[in-house]
């Protein structure tokens, strides 16, 4: 049909253009909500010398790349989440969109949301090393909700098992490691994070987001050799086991699957 590629690659822009802007936002959540500041005005200010933060000096990503990653009149470093995020946001959208078959379903609106609150909790618990309930119960009674809209892919049974399966594995192994080793090992936040996850992804996709992002946490892990007195953050690879299964999950399952002769 002549003029649908024109269609698709407006579609494209406008999601490019939207991702910066809400990328822009997740930025000011994921400086403002660790330290309890109100994100609705976001009337920025350098953190180092607060001096007002100029329009033309706040457009997202190419700022950052014009000012080099510094502030504009004391050159004190901006944080690189302002960029990574302001770039990720539209690039994960755009995937997301892709998957669906360049659709904007109820389904994309779903993990567009899963995507949002996702890149905001990977950075708060990867500096903060706490996931905040303002953004994880929310987020439960999201995933809850979408599983009753009619079209959608994960059926309120599953999701409702998800949530509840995820809480009840996370607290199980917080409570064993506590009582036998004397150790903090999972969270609260993760313990809540990994019931939003189930609330979204049903109960294929929680065991694969537990299994995934158990094995890549052991793994970064080993090859940091980390130091088990210091606190890791498990978040930021729940987000990502979560992230791989919603953009490719059913392909690597088929793959999987195909390797082992298993159909
Ligand atoms: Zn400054």
């Amino acid at each position: 049909m002549p003029g649908s590629a024109g269609h698709f690659i407006m579609f494209y822009i406008i999601i490019f253009i939207f991702g910066t802007v809400f990328g822009s936002f997740f930025n000011v959540c994921i400086s403002r909500i660790p330290r309890n500041i109100s994100v609705v005005f976001p009337d920025s200010s350098c953190p180092s010398c607060k001096a007002n933060i100029k329009p033309y000096h706040n457009i997202p990503i190419i700022s950052y790349i014009l000012l080099k990653g510094k502030c504009a009149y004391c050159g004190a470093k901006i944080n690189i989440h302002y960029f990574l995020v302001e770039l990720l946001t539209p690039i994960l959208l755009l995937l997301l969109f892709i998957s669906l078959d360049a659709q904007f379903s109820i389904v994309f609106f779903k993990y567009a949301i899963f995507i949002s609150f996702g890149l905001i909790i990977f950075f708060i618990d990867l500096y903060h090393y706490i996931i905040p309930d303002k953004l994880t119960l929310p987020l439960i009674l999201i995933g809850l909700l979408f599983s009753l809209l009619p079209n959608t892919d994960v059926s309120w049974m599953s999701a409702s098992i998800g949530a509840l399966s995820g809480f009840l594995l996370f607290l199980l192994t917080a409570v064993i490691f506590q009582k036998t080793l004397r150790k903090d090992s999972l969270g609260g936040g993760d313990i809540k994070l990994i019931a939003a996850i189930g609330a979204f992804l049903g109960i294929w996709g929680i065991l694969f987001t537990v299994l995934f992002s158990s094995l890549i946490a052991l793994t970064v892990l080993l090859i940091l050799k980390h130091d088990r007195k210091e606190p890791f953050p498990f978040g930021p690879f729940l987000i990502i086991g979560a992230l791989v299964y919603i953009l490719a999950g059913n392909s690597l399952i088929e793959l999987y699957l195909r390797l082992f002769n298993i159909y």
